[in-house]
């Protein structure tokens, strides 16, 4: 039985896929080493004149649980390479970063449906990286055969939240990720904890041991970035480096973090 609300919110959510009314914002992921700019990842938006502002955590698992997630990530898809393109055209070159939800990697088919799109829009595929989470009902091990396609067309895959929620060791042996994530409670309580800061050092001794990139999420202060630096962690992400940007805004955003990251650094 589908709740009332969850029915309007489900109604709402269509109207607004179907007529184009969602947008993408992108949050920088900044190499550690020299502050460049590697990765942009796409966050979806929903801004509706009725409901207000609702959040992807919202919608997301609606989209999920009613058949609209695999539209969703596609028409993600177009709209993020095509921005990419745009930027690149503008002389900005860097990789691009997306969520994908679990249920989309069901269909066998769907690394060949990426794989086009990176031809129709011109990315190359070494530029993208697919961002996963594990859940309890999508458990990521079963994926594995549509796992290692994308890794054989040069996609990369990270794992998202990791040290929380459902990740698991034998994922990250079994799995052909090329980058790991910590989970952004670990990064906020390393500043002040120590069993924190000891389990981002295991982490990042075990992602090197497995040839695996490690990124900081959701790095806020001076003192995570830095923290995060002298862990070795190789690149940050989170509100101290920028929050999620409008795309026009990237190019404004780029110029003061050259000059914060020399400060920051100095
Ligand atoms: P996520 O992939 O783990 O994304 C990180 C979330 O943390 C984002 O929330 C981001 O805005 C927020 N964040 C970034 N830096 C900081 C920080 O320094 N501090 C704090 N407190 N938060 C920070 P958002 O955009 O609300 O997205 C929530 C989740 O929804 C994402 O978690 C992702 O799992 C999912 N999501 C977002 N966009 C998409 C999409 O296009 N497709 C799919 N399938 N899932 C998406
Ligand atoms: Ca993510
Ligand atoms: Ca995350």
């Amino acid at each position: 039985m589908i709740e009332h609300a969850e029915l309007g919110l489900l109604d709402g959510f269509e109207r607004a896929l179907i007529n184009d009314r969602l947008h993408l914002v992108y949050q920088p992921k900044v190499s550690l080493s020299d502050g460049r700019l590697c990765r942009l990842e796409a966050l979806v938006r929903w801004d509706d004149p009725e409901l207000g502002t609702v959040p992807p955590s919202r919608f997301v698992p609606l989209a999920e649980r009613h058949g609209l997630i695999d539209h969703l990530t596609r028409w993600g898809i177009d709209t993020a390479f095509s921005q990419w393109r745009a930027w690149r055209d503008a002389g900005i070159d860097c990789g691009l970063a997306f969520n994908i939800s679990a249920l989309s990697l069901e269909a066998l088919d769907f690394p060949d449906l990426v794989e086009a799109k990176c031809k129709d829009h011109g990315v190359p595929a070494e530029k993208l990286v697919l961002e996963l989470t594990e859940s309890a009902t999508q458990p990521l091990v079963r994926l594995m055969d549509t796992l290692t396609r994308f890794r054989i067309k040069g996609i990369g895959l990270a794992i998202d939240d990791f040290g929380t929620g459902y990740s698991s060791l034998m994922q990250l042996r079994q799995l052909p990720f090329s980058e790991l994530k910590i989970d952004q409670f670990f990064v906020a309580d390393a500043a002040h904890s120590k069993d924190s800061r000891v389990i981002v050092e295991a982490i990042v001794g075990l992602a090197k041991g497995l040839g695996l990139v490690t990124t900081a999420e959701g790095v806020e202060t001076d003192a995570q970035l830095q923290l995060m630096r002298d862990l070795e962690v190789d690149i940050a992400q989170g509100y101290r480096v920028a929050r999620p940007l409008a795309a026009d805004r990237l190019a404004p955003w780029m110029t003061e973090w050259e000059v914060d990251w020399a400060a920051l650094t100095a």
